[in-house]
């Protein structure tokens, strides 16, 4: 992948596993790594869609007969296309009636298609163990897991170093949950949301997470990634990305990353009050004038800088939220009144 040579190194430690860092000074604003999808697909929510482009499907596949497409797409990937034409005795309502399990499958079907890529993807990480029984673990189990089971076509993969077992397809559900990226599609789609895509970035993914990152990142409509250094980084220093969003408050962005990445972050940002002076989770005391009631992620609280006074959670939720649909108003106003 363009870049990952010249200016990433890879580094072990028992701690942190893998994490890259800086193999060269790399000024701000340079493009450091240009990385394709290993695999794209659908959320595993997402509605039936083509599974060329991901709008609305209208059609199936003629050359395998199952595969949803839409008006304008007459094909989708030629290895997953022979998967299912070869998948004779899979009922032609399948990929219809589970559609979440095409990512998956997707990830699964590497194995066929470039071994290398595959076993790339397998050592991505999957928080399998924390997962396990979980809430998240049982949706998977139901929706993906069982109809790929129950329908056995998975079973073609299998040749004696592979066994496709509810613990494997578990294990791939995991590594898309914690890895994959959103992709928005296509910037002219006349059906906005409906070709909301994921994908998986192995090289990207092994940054490690960090509030206040030295990198940023942004993935164009044909879903190539391009990381670029929002800071100078000193030869040898980490290369940081953010997993979760910059705008979110402290306990937000703990708690997305705990739920979703199974992990608590002690980054500098996280663990001062403040958030380094910008006071972006801190809101006005009740009790006196000028204090700010700031998050205290260790014991977690929300005190008053000046008069120490604790505010109650449910009561910061309200504030937190009256404030979020009242800037999200504010957008909308711009949009509608804009000169024209
Ligand atoms: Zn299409
Ligand atoms: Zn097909
Ligand atoms: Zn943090
Ligand atoms: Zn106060």
């Amino acid at each position: 992948m363009a870049g990952f040579e010249e200016n990433f190194q890879l580094l072990h430690t028992e701690q942190l596993d893998r994490f890259v860092v800086a193999k060269r000074d790399l000024p701000r604003g340079e493009q450091i790594l240009l990385e394709e999808p290993l695999v794209t697909g659908p959320y595993w929510d997402a509605d039936v869609s083509c599974l060329s482009c991901l709008r609305d499907s209208c059609s199936t596949c003629s050359k395998c007969g199952k595969a949803p497409l839409c008006y304008d797409c007459t094909e989708h990937d030629a290895t997953e296309c022979d998967f299912f034409r070869e998948s004779t005795a899979l009922d032609k309502h399948f990929l219809y009636n589970h559609f979440n399990v095409i990512t998956p499958v997707r990830c699964l079907l590497l194995y066929r298609k470039n071994r290398d890529l595959f076993d790339e993807m397998m050592r991505m990480e999957s928080h399998v163990e924390e997962r396990r029984g979980s809430e998240i673990w049982q949706i998977h189990d139901k929706y993906v897991v069982t109809p790929l089971l129950e329908a056995g076509i998975l079973d073609s993969l299998n040749d004696g170093e592979l066994e496709v077992t509810g613990e494997l397809i578990q294990r791939v559900c995991g590594i898309l949950d914690v890895n994959t990226f959103e992709i928005r599609g296509d910037v002219d789609s006349s059906q906005n949301g409906s070709n909301l895509a994921r994908g998986l970035y192995p090289k990207t993914s092994l940054m490690v997470h960090n509030c206040v990152p030295n990198t940023l990142l942004s993935i164009d409509g044909v879903g190539n990634l391009r990381v670029f250094t929002s800071a100078p980084v000193r030869m040898g220093e980490m290369l940081f990305i953010n997993f979760t969003r910059s705008l979110f408050g402290t306990f937000e962005r703990q708690t997305h990353l705990r739920q979703g990445k199974y992990f608590t972050c002690y980054c500098r940002r996280c663990k001062d009050p403040t958030e380094l002076g910008t006071h972006l989770s801190s809101i006005k005391c009740t009790e006196c004038d000028e204090g700010l009631c700031s998050f205290y992620p260790s014991e977690p609280r929300w005190e008053c800088n000046k008069c120490r006074k604790l505010l109650k959670r449910e009561y910061v939720n309200e504030v937190m939220c009256a404030a979020r649909s009242e800037i999200m108003e504010c957008g909308k106003w711009n949009i509608d009144h804009e000169p024209t």
